[in-house]
């Protein structure tokens, strides 16, 4: 049987394989995640059908449950909320983790000696429970149910610092003592759960990208090391591929944010910035335009670039952009969209909402490749997009924005920006773009006024 279970594990590694290397294009995605899904499955069962169950009542008492929470959640989560749903799946996966491997330890206590056990059950209570808190935190200020602003405190990186070396110190007296160390596991499990809090709220703004995609790798990690504590192949494996591929997309995250990971960590930009929602920028004069002035303009051009943000998903006016796209477009006009890399709420969301309308993958052009393509552009036509084109993030150095790489829609000839107010973007940060001489700005909901547009240029 031994042989059979590790040869189904194998498969469903291999799948998980396969999935990960579709996941990357959107043309494969859903194939990937079918192969993921058949990997999952396979390794379920078979776990399922090997160990010596004598009873499956909770076991299926929780896959019931749990079957009927995830279903209900994955059909009611708007496309906007993924960030908070992926925060929750993160954390959960990470108490997971701890459970089983603190459960396994409560059931074998006697046979935990080898100094990889005893490793490798530390590591799964100290990641799984940063990761259970951290994610919680991150939910609560992706929902807006606490500050999204870092919150700081003196001494707060060598707080952090000892907290962990306490809790090496704790498993290091785990491990002098196996069998009644059980206090010395559960301190570990409760400074781990402060550390997650305290590492996490310092993180603000526009960094969360980040931050989410770190936890999403701790999770991973977790999930490997209480691998080992089972010694269960395919939980080591697929947990590695989390914590590896969780590692890479926190990479290109940093990346495209131009911060160093020690910096999202340990800096806390902007905690004395002024912005906000409501920001000062109210009293400066904004001329409003309206959906005829804009089509005028678009008859009188040659190239728009547009910029979508989060507000174009929330406004779920992606269907009617792509109308917009196709009647410039018939009037001989260049469309692109200019994609950043962390516009909306998750990495890819822009694509997947343009994909959503069938707009082609060609027409999508990333951040690095577009930005010097603005200098020669009649217009540039920002949908719900604020923090991705804050020139704050340019000079102003207490900004929660500042350094990360902006997509440069000010060189255009013209910018229009469709937006409900002069409300802030995502990092509370004011958008002097709003007041500048050749914006216009079109007040309203995204998917209304971009109708309005597209009727004034179907009656023309
Ligand atoms: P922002 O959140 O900065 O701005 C979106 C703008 O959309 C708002 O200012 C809002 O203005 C407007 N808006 C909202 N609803 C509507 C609507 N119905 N119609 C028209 N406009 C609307 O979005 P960006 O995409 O520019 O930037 C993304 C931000 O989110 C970055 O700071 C990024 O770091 C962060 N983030 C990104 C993640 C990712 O993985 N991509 C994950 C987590 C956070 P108004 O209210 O005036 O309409």
């Amino acid at each position: 049987m031994a042989v059979i279970t590790n040869v189904v594990y194998l498969i469903a590694s291999v799948l998980f394989i396969l999935g990960l290397k579709k996941l990357g294009s959107p043309k494969t995605a859903r194939q990937g995640n079918i192969y993921s899904m058949v990997g999952m499955l396979l390794a379920i069962v078979i776990t399922l059908l090997d160990r010596e169950i004598i009873d499956f009542t909770y076991i299926i008492a929780g896959l019931l449950i749990g079957s009927v929470i995830g279903a209900i959640a994955a059909k009611k989560v708007e496309m906007t909320q993924m960030p908070q749903m992926v925060a929750l799946f993160n954390g959960f996966g990470g108490i997971a983790s701890t459970f089983v491997a603190y459960a396994e330890f409560v059931n074998t206590k006697h046979m935990v000696g080898g100094t990889d056990v005893v490793v490798s059950l530390v590591l799964s209570l100290l990641i799984g429970s940063v990761t259970f808190t951290g994610s919680m935190i991150a939910f609560m200020k992706l929902q807006g149910w606490m500050t999204g602003r870092p919150i700081v405190f003196k001494g707060q990186v060598a707080f952090n610092g000892l907290l962990l070396v306490a809790t090496v110190v704790l498993g290091w007296m785990f491990g002098m003592d196996t069998i009644n160390g059980q206090t010395f596991l559960l301190a570990i499990i409760a400074i781990a759960a402060v550390l997650g809090v305290t590492s996490v709220i310092p993180i603000g703004g526009a960094d969360m990208p980040v931050v989410i995609s770190l936890l999403n790798s701790y999770s991973g990690l977790a999930a490997a090391a209480t691998g080992f504590v089972l010694s269960n192949n395919v939980l080591i494996i697929s947990g590695a591929l989390v914590g590896a591929s969780g590692i890479i997309l926190t990479q290109i995250m940093c990346v495209a944010m131009n911060r160093s990971l020690a910096n999202v960590l340990f800096a806390a930009v902007g905690t004395d910035s002024g912005g906000g929602a409501s920001g000062g920028g109210e009293q400066r004069n904004v001329t409003r335009y309206t959906a005829d002035d804009a089509a005028m303009i678009f008859e009188n051009s040659e190239s728009v670039i547009i910029v979508p943000g989060y507000g174009l998903a929330v406004a779920q006016a992606q269907h009617v952009m792509n109308e917009l796209m196709q009647l410039l477009e018939k009037r001989g006009i260049k469309v692109r969209f200019a994609i950043h890399p962390v516009a909306g709420r998750m990495p890819g969301h822009m694509n997947v909402l343009l994909a959503e309308a069938n707009v082609s993958y060609d027409k999508l052009v990333e951040m690095e490749a577009i930005n010097d393509d603005f200098q020669s552009t009649d217009v540039a036509l920002v949908v719900g997009a604020n923090d991705v084109i804050n020139p704050a993030a340019r000079y102003k150095k207490d900004s929660p924005l500042y350094g990360m790489p902006i997509l440069n829609v000010d060189q255009a000839e013209r910018v229009m920006i469709i937006k409900r107010s002069l409300a802030a973007g995502f990092a509370g940060e004011d958008n002097e773009l709003f007041y500048d001489d050749n914006t216009m700005m079109l007040f309203g909901d995204a998917k209304k006024m971009l109708t309005d547009i597209v009727k004034i240029l179907k009656e023309e």
